[in-house]
Formats: C-alpha cells, sequence, structure tokens
C-alpha cells in the first residue's frame, strides 16, 4: 500500500472518529470518502466509528459497486461517486446526520445568510436538496445537482453533505454547516434571523480571498 493511500485510510478514520466525539454523527450513520487512484476509498457499511481501521476503509470504482469479497462500501456511495464524477476539485466528501442541519432540512429549510461564516459554504446560503430515499441513484443525483459550485448542501429530511480538496477541509465545512445551522435555529425561535443582503456578501467573499495566514 502506498503512503498516500495509507494516509488517507487514517484521514478517513480520523474524520469518522472526529464526526462521532463532536457530537456530529452517532451510530453506523454519515460516511467519510477520499478520491483516489481513479476511484475512491469509504467508509465500510455498517461500521460504528470506534471500531473503524484504516484497513476497513473500502477502496472502490466512482460508478458500480466492488466486486470483491471484502467489506461493503457505504449504502451511500452513489453520491459520493457522483460528486468525484461531476467535481474536478472535491477530492473529500462528508456526510453526517449532526443535528441541527439535520433540523432545518427535516422543516424544509437550507441555511440562508444570517452569518459571515455561511460563506465557508462557498456561497451565499446554503441550499436544500430535495427528498429522496438514502443509498438511491435519485438522491446521488439531487446532492450533484444541488452542490452545484458550492461546498455544501443540506439533504432534506435526512441531513447535510459536504465536499474539500481534503479529507480535513470537508470536515472543517461540515463542522462550520452545523454551527451555522444551530445559530438559524436559534434565531428562528427568537423572531428570525435578520439576512445580511446581497451586497455585504460579496463583501465577504472578496475578505475571504485575503483571509488567513500569508506563509
Ligand atoms: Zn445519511
Amino acid at each position: 500500500m502506498s503512503v498516500s493511500e495509507s494516509s488517507l485510510r487514517e484521514d478517513i478514520v480520523r474524520a469518522m472518529q472526529a464526526l462521532d466525539a463532536r457530537g456530529l454523527n452517532r451510530g453506523t450513520s454519515g460516511n467519510v470518502s477520499a478520491r483516489f487512484a481513479g476511484g475512491m476509498l469509504i467508509t465500510p457499511s455498517g461500521v460504528v466509528a470506534s471500531a473503524l481501521t484504516p484497513g476497513s476503509i473500502v477502496h472502490m470504482p466512482l460508478e458500480r459497486e466492488p466486486e470483491d469479497e471484502g467489506l461493503r462500501p457505504s449504502s451511500e456511495w452513489r453520491m459520493h461517486g457522483g460528486l468525484y464524477r461531476a467535481r474536478a476539485d472535491c477530492g473529500a466528501v462528508v456526510h453526517c446526520h449532526s443535528r441541527h442541519a439535520t433540523i432545518l432540512a427535516c422543516a424544509g429549510r437550507g441555511i440562508p445568510p444570517i452569518h459571515y461564516m455561511v460563506g465557508v459554504s462557498g456561497r451565499a446560503s446554503v441550499p436544500l436538496a430535495p427528498y429522496a430515499p438514502f443509498g438511491s441513484d435519485e438522491l446521488a443525483g439531487l446532492v450533484v445537482e444541488a452542490m452545484d459550485g458550492g461546498f455544501a448542501c443540506l439533504m432534506a429530511n435526512h441531513g447535510q453533505i459536504t465536499i474539500g480538496r481534503t479529507v480535513a477541509r470537508a470536515l472543517a465545512v461540515a463542522e462550520e454547516m452545523e454551527e451555522q445551522a444551530a445559530i438559524y435555529w436559534g434565531t428562528l425561535a427568537i423572531g428570525g434571523p435578520t439576512l445580511l443582503d446581497e451586497g455585504q456578501m460579496a463583501e465577504i467573499f472578496r475578505r475571504f480571498g485575503g483571509y488567513g495566514q500569508k506563509r
């Protein structure tokens, strides 16, 4: 196994365990993948985060299930594969049922421009992909469509999904989306948010361009 493959497998295990430890996911729900060697490395179906090992991560093609006798991939492999095929800039995918993102998704809401950190999603607001059953081709298509040019979307009556160049980045976006979902949910409880306007969000994206350490 190459160094890059083993470190990606470790990144995926660490991300699943971080989601669990930070209360963003529970049990066997949620899944994480990384693009690798023309296909992807993805969490197996039905294994709790604490029991995952780098060796239990499944290597598979983007468009069909693996034929070997090993562990089955996550039942959501179609939406992971669809995102890699649609987005050349997608190196990793994180999907989870974090509580506040799921509350909004079950109420038929995305996240509007309530705070500048919504911009971490790559857009001024986070869209909601329409409902389709988990694991279906239909859901994969709806998620790819809703993701469009952004890095995050909510999934109706289900949860949230994020992408990034790396597993760490997709995980960071998922954590921020949960925080923004919680803030939006909180504002709805006290009369609703005051939204940022288009010009204010455009200014935020200009500032994001110069944000962070220069070296
Ligand atoms: Zn799910």
